[in-house]
């Protein structure tokens, strides 16, 4: 076994690693951004070196700066975590030169074969699992997808090679939009995965996002833990995850499960991995299958493998009681899985539900902000990932997730009633939250009977309702997010023995601040600016900010701007990515004036009505505040 594991991430991801590593009698070593230096994960581990500035490229993805510190700690393993550098190929493969250093995770050489997604769709196939119609090779001229499109029918996704979480994926629904998807995929997965190569897949129309885990020693055993289903997704991210999945048949999930290690065994893969499927919704297959002559079509579908640990392996983890972290230790110790296939059972239901600092009701935009409450669920069934406290301040360098809440429990139905009871018990204040959607979806009837597909977030579920559901259980963002010098507080004071819980203003010095009671509270009363929270204080500056998860950056439009006589102001502060017009041109209503990139979103701003363009003031590659004018429109 290691003397001592640098784990190469940040947040609750890396946090989760060391606390395996604990428990293996292994030294845990954290690396930071300036942005981290007071970080859950650095607070975690035994000890913590700084690897450059809060830009991810400058630190986190600074493949020599990680090695160099690994060296200094004299650690004898790196494990990745998700995101980052955990799908680096090249990254492994210079871990795995480093004498003295092992790399947890599969070989770099499987990694390529798997990572790219052309080269993982042909190893699949000669596996003889079915993979998603489109091509195995890469498309470089807009004709050559135009002729897919034609002859397998539109809609049609265009996707980067090395892309995930539906980063680099742009859906064409017809022969017009090619050129600008095909471009645009290029762009993304040139800026996020240094690979502008991209492929052509059928987008099919309903499908269940199912993945199977698995795990792979040293010694030829492979096993599968069973699957994941993560169709609750928006805009192509998951933001729901359970295991198993309520909607295939045993006989579906024996065959997913096989298919899934014939795969990963031919690929001559080791240690964890995960390999995902689309499932096309029966009503579609039974059609098909109706008009469709003799053979069926499969019902799934090989989309890709994720060659490192997954935000969701907790559910998995839940029902199947094994610590899939710890395997991942061991086998890169060279151990050998001690289970047979047949060992692996499942108990019972398990539902991850992500907590992002996220405001649902506007489109998910992500609220970096202060932590003021944190108050997390507990007991049976109830397990919390993550590394934050209150006090800790959201950032908007990394992306949004600030925990993980996952609900164990002998079935699904029971399992979604204790979910009610801890997303209810769980405060969170200061930040915008995904918890009232989360609350929201138990209520769902859809959701609740497991028949949702990857579409139902974004087509059919009503933005009335995520509203209603923000307003009924949400938070108001700190008021200190939102306008300088002013806080809200809670107070707890007594009016002739009763309790009340009062929200306390506090203005800069000089200025009385409001009081307002809550509901059903009879008194008001003045406060001067000298309240101070209960939370812990003393941490000024801390940032303590999710990993970098398998999340990519995800297109939301029209949501980063306000606009005042004629000036286009961002509402969030974040990196211009491109700006999409010049001086004197002239732009309609909802024509793209730039993209502005905050927490991993990629938001379009649009203009809010036709005009010309008096002035463009920012530059691609320039940070912005909240309130920096990007366009004036006239
Ligand atoms: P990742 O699994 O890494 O998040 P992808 O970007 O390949 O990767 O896919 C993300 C999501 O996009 C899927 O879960 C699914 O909802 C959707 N998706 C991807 N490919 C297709 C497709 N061919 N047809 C329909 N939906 C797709």
């Amino acid at each position: 076994m290691f003397d001592k594991v640098l784990v190469a991430n940040r947040g609750e991801i890396a946090v989760r690693v060391m606390r395996a590593c604990e428990e293996l009698d292994v030294g845990t070593v954290a690396v930071y951004s300036e942005a981290d230096k007071h970080g859950g994960h650095v607070r975690y581990a035994d000890e913590a070196y700084n690897v450059g500035p809060a830009r991810a490229a400058d630190s986190y993805l600074d493949q020599k700066a990680i090695v160099e510190a690994a060296r200094k700690a004299d650690a004898d393993a790196i494990h990745p975590g998700y995101g980052f550098l955990a799908e680096n190929a090249a990254f492994a493969a210079r871990v795995e030169a480093a004498d003295g250093i092992t790399w947890v995770g599969p070989t770099s050489d499987a990694m390529e074969r798997l990572g790219e997604k052309t080269r993982a769709r042909r190893v699949m196939q000669e596996a003889d699992v079915p993979i998603v119609p489109g091509t195995t090779d890469p498309v470089d001229d807009p004709e050559e997808v135009v002729a897919f499109g034609e002859e397998n029918g539109f809609p049609v996704a265009i996707k980067a090679e090395g892309g995930g979480g539906g980063r680099g994926m742009k859906i064409v629904r017809g022969e017009g939009e090619v050129e600008d998807a095909l471009a645009s995929a290029r762009r993304e997965g040139e800026a996020y995965f240094d690979n502008d190569s991209v492929y052509v897949e059928k987008y099919l129309e309903a499908p269940k996002h199912i993945e199977v885990q698995v795990l792979a020693d040293e010694h030829g055993n492979v096993r599968h833990l069973g699957e994941r289903d993560c169709s609750l997704q928006r805009r192509h991210q998951k933001v729901i995850e359970e295991a198993p999945s309520p909607a295939l048949s045993p006989e579906l999930r024996e065959q997913i499960g096989e298919a899934a290690r014939r795969g990963v065994r031919e690929a001559d893969y080791t240690n964890a991995g995960t390999v995902e499927f689309l499932v096309e919704d029966s009503g579609a297959t039974e059609t098909r299958r109706e008009g469709g002559g003799e053979t069926a079509d499969p019902e799934f579908y090989f989309m890709e493998v994720n060659t490192r640990i997954q935000v969701e392996h907790t559910a998995t983890e839940e029902v199947t009681g094994i610590d899939i972290v710890r395997w991942q230790i061991r086998v890169a110790a060279g151990e050998e899985l001690c289970f047979a296939q047949d060992d692996v059972g499942i108990d019972g239901h398990a539902v991850e539900y992500r907590i992002n600092a996220e405001n649902p009701a506007n489109d998910f935009a992500p609220t970096p902000g202060s932590v003021e409450t944190y108050d997390p669920p507990g007991s049976v069934g109830v397990r919390m990932d993550h590394a934050i406290r209150e006090g800790d301040e959201i950032g908007g360098d990394y992306d949004s997730m600030i925990a993980k809440l996952i609900v164990h429990a002998e079935d699904r139905d029971r399992c979604l009633r204790r979910s009610e009871r801890a997303l209810e018990h769980f405060t969170v204040e200061g930040v915008h939250t995904t918890i009232p959607f989360h609350r929201l979806m138990l209520t769902d009837d859809r959701f609740l009977s497991g028949e949702h597909t990857t579409k139902y977030l974004d087509e059919e579920l009503d933005d009335a309702a995520i509203e209603e559901a923000v307003e009924r259980w949400g938070t108001e963002p700190s008021a200190g997010a939102q306008r300088e010098g002013a806080a809200m507080h809670e107070l707890t004071v007594e009016v002739d023995g009763k309790r009340y819980e009062v929200a306390v203003e506090d203005l800069p010095r000089g200025l009385a601040g409001g009081v307002t009671g809550s509901p059903g509270a009879s008194e008001t009363a003045t406060a001067s600016d000298s309240v101070s929270t209960g939370g812990s204080g003393g941490d000024d500056g801390d940032s303590d900010g999710p990993a970098d998860g398998d999340e990519g950056m995800v297109s939301g439009s029209g949501e980063a701007a306000v606009v005042s006589d004629g000036a286009i102001q961002a509402d969030m502060q974040g990196t211009v990515l491109s700006v999409e017009v010049s001086e004197g041109e002239a732009v309609a209503e909802g024509d793209v004036l730039c993209v502005l990139e905050a927490m991993k979103m990629e938001n379009d701003v649009l203009a809010p009505a036709g005009g010309t363009v008096a002035s463009v003031r920012v530059t691609a590659g320039e940070t912005v505040d909240m309130g920096d004018t990007l366009v004036m429109l006239q």
